[in-house]
């Protein structure tokens, strides 16, 4: 199945022999009580997730741009409902609220589901974000407004000149700073070399495929429990998602991957109208995971005002705030209000 091209998780082969280091320490934090230990931390994070927004926009703004309605995993078979069963009772022990509905309750709360879906769960407490590209787009303004600004730029390199400032060497021009936060997600282990630090840093590669203008009224996330793909309605269109490809970051996307989500997608949704009626866009992204699924969010040991801010896996959009919040404390504070060490990039 690893191997396979379509499938829901596959190594490429010609990219195994770089990955079985990374895969290997995988392996090992997969024993459950280093998973449990591990699924602590990152819950400790995603608490925080919503009320790091509200704080970061407002709540006005936070209204606009997240939808509370929680999340809902679907099951086409009793075996894979039953398969789930060991995973909810984790969340649970976690703190997660949930309920598990059957098709009629279903129904009543996704009536553009086919009726296919014999087992559901819903999960309380769940936000969804409206469209990605207007949260981002509100951030951008608040942080014009607050006098930053933004420069589009790629660096190539950084140092620490004496007296502790930071010389960053990007295509045109050199930028010095005080304080520097390194967050290039999938490409931060590179960045981290130039500080003398070595991290294990994989990408997850997925893709998505996004059915523009479409709206089917789907009111809150919707994972299909077998193969984790998952549908979300934004105010782009509709989007399903989910897949992990290692194939690290330069291989170019393999879109055949899409058209599987868009076959289970096809499946999940009564009276979707046919593809040659809709515009359809694909999409592959570079996941940033470590193999103990946990982020680096904290300082550099050797240069107390360089932060890191990455391997937010495939919950980097829900942990934004919650990290820029941890980040901004330490910088300004030297302090946080979460203990740190899960997340400090000389665990490995
Ligand atoms: C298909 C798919 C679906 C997903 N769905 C969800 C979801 O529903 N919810 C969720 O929470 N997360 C989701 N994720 C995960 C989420 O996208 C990631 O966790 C998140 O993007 C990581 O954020 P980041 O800022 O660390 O990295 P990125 O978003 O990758 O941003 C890093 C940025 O740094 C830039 N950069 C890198 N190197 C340099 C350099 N040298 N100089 C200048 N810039 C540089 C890159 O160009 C990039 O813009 C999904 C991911 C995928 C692929």
């Amino acid at each position: 199945m690893l191997f396979e091209k379509d499938g829901s998780l596959v190594i490429r082969p010609q990219y195994l022999p770089k990955l079985l280091p990374w895969l290997s320490r995988f392996v090992h934090n997969s024993l459950p009580s280093r998973r449990f230990k591990h699924a602590t931390a990152l819950s400790i994070l995603l608490k925080e997730s919503v009320s790091a927004y509200v704080e970061l926009l407002g709540q006005s703004d936070v209204q606009a741009h997240l939808k509370e309605n929680g999340s809902l995993t679907v099951f086409e078979t009793t075996s894979g409902y039953e398969a789930n069963r060991k995973d909810r009772a984790l969340l649970r022990t976690l703190g997660a609220r949930y309920d598990e509905l059957n098709q009629h309750e279903l129904v009543e709360l996704e009536p553009a589901l086919a009726p296919i879906f014999p087992r559901a769960v819903y999960y309380h407490g769940c936000a969804q974000v409206v469209s990605p590209f207007g949260l981002c787009q509100a951030l951008a303004t608040q942080i014009r407004e607050a006098g930053g600004a933004i420069v589009r730029n790629e660096v190539h390199h950084a140092e620490v000149k004496t007296g502790g400032h930071i010389s960053l060497f990007a295509d045109d021009s050199e930028f010095e700073c005080e304080a520097l936060v390194v967050a290039a997600g999938a490409w931060s282990a590179e960045a981290a070399k130039w500080f003398d630090i070595s991290v294990p840093l994989e990408t997850e590669r997925g893709y998505h495929t996004t059915m523009s203008r479409l709206d089917i009224g789907l009111n809150r996330p919707i994972t299909h429990g077998e193969t984790n793909i998952g549908m979300v309605q934004l105010k782009e269109g509709l989007r399903f998602g989910g897949t992990v490809e290692l194939a690290g970051l330069d291989a170019p996307p393999d879109y055949i991957r899409g058209r599987n989500i868009h076959r289970i997608t096809r499946r999940m949704i009564q009276d979707l109208p046919p593809d040659d009626s809709l515009e359809i866009s694909d999409w592959m992204g570079c996941r940033p995971t470590l193999p103990d699924y946990l982020p680096v969010i904290g300082p550099c040991p050797n240069h107390s005002n360089i932060c890191f801010a990455f391997g937010h896996q495939h919950v980097g959009l829900s942990l934004a705030a919650c990290t820029a919040k941890l980040i901004s404390s330490l910088i300004l504070d030297s302090q946080s209000k979460i203990d740190l060490t899960p997340y400090r990039i000389d665990r490995f």
